[in-house]
């Protein structure tokens, strides 16, 4: 089966008791439990719910993994997926994850006795030399946030699996139409489904699939006890934006390129980051580990005036945070999803006040171009 059909009919298509297309929402707390004799498959929504549920298996499906998870966010989903490590633990990240994994690791976690270290991943070999007796998992993405970063995920996945330690992959950027990650050795994938999954900018929600049932059962071990589910009304918007994947992420990624392309000749462009182009560090390693570039691209202007006079004059992207949604997004690195870093760390990692980050929505590519040089000046 082909992934248009595979997002479509995906042993939900349609509800074995009313025939409905679509997964019942299903707004309860607590379930009837009859003649107690026989034990029920629910009991209480934090444990379980049927629409939950279904999503949870179209997840493990996708990534092709052995069980799902479904958490109130992204970050919750990281935050679970760490809550199966213990106090003395050791986990080795990639330098440019998601912030607010960053956060959680050395702020939260690190109260509670997990240290972590960050390596430039880029280098498999800086993953080597991070390990020690006590590391119990390495936490990857790629591409990273902003700069789109290229890691090569098959070898450190094999570094980690030498070291007989769990790996963990966030693949928000990707999705599993893009990059399955568990094929490639990964242990655990990741997602914030706030992005290309849900793909509408109207719900926050956050994923987890296990390779093993083993692992399938420590997670759901901490999403029972740290309880942070999704309600079923936001279940239900997932499921319908994984309906669409495909076609979205086919159109999105196209402009993607082509904006990519176009912005590499502008005049008031210095750098443009992009999977897609043939210059970009790490391409082939990408093109070997996944079926696209996807809809994220990230672009230095001349100068910092140059990037928030685009900001301001842009029409038909939001400036704001998040990405993966039907409507454009031009984010500022600087002022939003790197604010926090201290700046010499930020500089050191290319992060600088020139730096813009695009989100291509579904909008018309020729109309993007148009009105992204009108902003350029
Ligand atoms: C947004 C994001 C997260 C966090 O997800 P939330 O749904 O915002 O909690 C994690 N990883 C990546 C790569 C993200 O883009």
């Amino acid at each position: 089966m082909k992934w248009g059909t595979l997002l479509i009919h995906n042993g939900h298509e349609a509800d074995p008791v009313t025939g409905a297309l679509g997964v019942p929402i299903v707004q309860t707390s607590t379930f009837d439990q009859g003649d107690l004799s026989v034990p029920r498959e629910f009991d209480y929504a934090r444990s379980g719910n049927p629409t939950r549920k279904a999503l949870e298996e179209i997840i493990a499906a996708l990534e092709g993994g052995e069980r799902g998870a479904a958490f109130g966010s992204g970050i919750a989903a990281v935050a679970s997926v760490l809550g199966t490590l213990s106090a003395g633990d050791h986990v080795v990240t990639a330098e440019d994850i998601y912030g607010g994994s960053w956060r959680i690791l050395n702020t939260f976690y690190r109260r509670w006795g997990l240290e972590c270290t960050a390596v430039d991943a880029s280098d498999p070999d800086t993953i080597r030399r991070a390990l020690r007796p006590a590391t119990k998992a390495l936490f990857l993405e790629s591409p990273s946030n902003p700069l789109l970063k290229i890691t090569d995920l098959k070898a450190c996945i094999a570094i980690a699996r030498e070291a007989g330690i769990i790996s963990v992959v966030d693949n928000t950027f990707m999705t599993p139409y893009l990059q399955r990650p568990l094929d490639l050795g990964a242990d655990v994938v990741i997602h914030s489904a706030t992005k290309f999954l849900g793909g509408h900018s109207d719900v926050v929600l956050g994923l987890a699939v296990s390779r093993t049932a083993e692992l399938g059962r420590a997670i759901y071990a901490v999403q029972n006890s740290f309880g942070a589910i999704p309600g079923p009304w936001d279940v239900w918007l997932v499921m319908r934006g994984i309906k669409t994947l495909k076609v979205r992420m086919d159109a999105q990624q196209a402009s993607a390129g082509r904006i990519a392309r176009w912005l590499r000749e502008h005049k008031k462009v210095k750098a443009v980051f992009y999977p897609g182009l043939p210059d970009h560090a790490g391409r082939e390693i990408h093109e070997a580990q996944a079926a696209g570039p996807g809809a994220v691209l990230s672009f230095k202007t001349d100068t910092a005036e140059d990037a928030r006079r685009f900001l301001s004059r842009v029409e038909y992207a939001a400036a704001a945070v998040s990405l993966g949604g039907v409507e454009t997004i031009a984010s500022y690195p600087v002022k939003m999803s790197h604010a926090a870093m201290p700046q010499a760390e930020r500089l050191r990692l290319g992060i600088t006040d020139t730096l813009i980050r695009i989100s291509v929505g579904l909008e018309d590519a020729e109309d993007l171009i148009a009105d992204f040089d009108r902003a350029l000046g």
